[in-house]
């Protein structure tokens, strides 16, 4: 791999050099071949002999440089204070194959002086379920950490229940969370200046060239959370525990725990159990985007020639990046042109979804055995299944909504429309269930079904033979939603 460890150059009060507390017997849980490729790991042969021992915390290459880093966050719009990696530790950075920096990030792997009330581990669960949901994402095409791979051990962890301690090699492009810069406001406000400069040469380079390049990389910031956030509406991704510690400085995000895809579609979803107000529920996830980045940016005004006023013009086009990037992809999941004829067609295939507790990724895959039975015949079953869950008034709200929209396709673009279709609409999505079923499997010793489920999101636009009836099903719309919590 090459390695180029720069966080450790920087202040050394912004972190805390340390090896990792190794877990009891650590054994193989599931390996991301692609992931090792990408990064050059899988060049090494050593790194690929060793890379239990290396998960499990029993063996640190000499090129690493184990460090948990310091941050704060807001969580739940409260001011928390610091924060900190009080359960991982960022072990090397890496230059991969696509000359993109990417962070090795160890998870679960012991105390470190941020660890707080907490024991320094991750249990087996949640671990499968951020390594299943950072694979998913990628896959999607979606800004998101994503890992090497992670293990399971015979080290006990205390929950609700003991269960097994386990630990995930997290990769991302950059693990500086917004709660870095808030950490360095209250604790160190002398090093934001050095640190601005550090995130900016190091991961937006290309602000060097704007006249005031720190307010160019704030606007980039901006843009790219506003577009994940997008993409994650589209998708139907609940993050569930939107804290500013947990958002990163690329546009990106780490740490998921009590997330979900959307089943049965109601924007006022809430995947989080622990989330009782509903401040992360689906709907909202758009404006905390901005109130994140609204408490953020004022903590640039220390540095020379950052005015409140520049800072306010750096937040404000946000929405209107966010719709841009929202309507569009709505209208690619239609297979219609972006205009305001297929927006309000949009608007209202959403109601008869809401209205009617359809399964959001079903039903718009089904929309292609609407346009070509002949073609589409696994989607033309879904939307068997789709129309007999209507009610009987629904019925009559469905005939008249999909004449008109198969009337704003031209027929000279069908198979155009069907392509863009294709590509926007996954057949399979991380169904809570779905994680569930691995989740208990491993538990038991069997990764296979992880290792099932990983395939089926590798390719989550393709119909699959791996996949069950299981795999695609919504929950019972009587049943009560799975309970999801912060607990990991
Ligand atoms: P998260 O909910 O994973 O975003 O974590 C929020 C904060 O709590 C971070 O500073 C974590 O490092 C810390 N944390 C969460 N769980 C533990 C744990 N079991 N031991 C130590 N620190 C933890
Ligand atoms: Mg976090």
């Amino acid at each position: 791999m090459r390695y180029q460890n720069t966080y450790v150059t920087l202040d050394t009060r912004l972190y805390h050099e340390q090896p990792p507390t190794p877990l009891e017997r650590p054994r193989a849980g599931h390996f991301n071949t692609q992931v090792a490729q990408q990064l050059g790991w899988a060049e090494d042969d050593t790194l690929m002999a060793r890379w239990v021992e290396i998960l499990g915390g029993q063996y640190v290459p000499a090129e690493f440089r184990p460090l948990a880093m310091a941050y704060a966050g807001h969580q739940f719009g409260q001011w928390a204070g610091q924060l900190g990696d009080g359960r991982g530790l960022l072990m090397a950075q890496v230059i991969d194959n696509n000359e993109q920096r990417q962070d090795l990030h160890l998870k679960g792997i012991g105390l470190t002086p941020y660890s707080r009330m907490g024991d320094g581990r991750a249990v087996l669960r949640s671990t499968i379920r951020e390594y299943l949901c950072g694979h998913a994402l990628t896959q999607l095409d979606i800004p998101s950490s994503n890992a090497l791979g992670f293990v399971v051990s015979d080290t006990r962890v205390r929950r609700e229940r003991m269960e097994a301690g386990a630990a995930l090699m997290r990769v991302a492009d950059s693990h500086i969370r917004l709660g870095h810069v808030e950490w360095i406001a209250s604790f160190a406000p002398d090093l934001l200046g050095e640190f601005t400069d550090y995130m900016i040469d190091t991961y937006y380079p290309e602000c060097r060239e704007s006249e005031i390049p720190v307010l160019a990389f704030l606007q980039a910031v901006v843009a790219r959370t506003a577009r994940m956030i997008a993409d994650w509406q589209l998708i139907g991704f609940a993050h569930g525990v939107m804290n500013t510690d947990n958002l990163s400085i690329t546009g990106s995000t780490l740490d998921f725990g009590p997330f979900g895809f959307m089943e049965r579609f109601n924007p006022a979803w809430i995947n989080n159990h622990s989330d009782h107000t509903g401040r992360y529920a689906y709907q909202n996830q758009p404006a905390i985007g901005h109130w994140n980045l609204n408490v953020w940016l004022p903590h640039f005004m220390r540095l020379d020639g950052v005015t409140r006023d520049a800072l306010a013009d750096c937040l404000a086009p946000y929405e209107a990046t966010f719709m841009q990037h929202y309507q569009q992809g709505l209208c690619q999941k239609l297979g219609l042109p972006h205009r305001s004829e297929s927006l309000s067609v949009a608007f209202e295939w959403l109601t008869l979804l809401e209205d009617n507790s359809l399964d959001y990724s079903n039903s718009f895959r089904a929309l292609l055995g609407l346009l070509a039975p002949e073609d589409y015949p696994y989607e033309h079953q879904l939307l068997t299944t789709m129309t007999a869950e209507l009610s009987p008034e629904a019925q009559q709200v469905w005939q008249d909504w999909s004449a008109r929209y198969i009337s704003l396709i031209e027929s000279s673009k069908l198979a155009e429309a069907q392509a863009t279709m294709q590509a926007h609409n996954p057949v399979y999505i991380l169904r809570n269930s779905m994680a569930q079923r691995a989740i208990t499997a491993a538990q038991q010793g069997q990764f296979e079904e992880v290792d099932r489920v990983f395939t089926l999101l590798a390719n989550p636009y393709q119909v699959q033979d791996i996949a069950t009836e299981l795999d695609t099903l919504p929950p019972d719309p009587h049943a009560p939603q799975m309970p999801i919590s912060c607990s990991s």
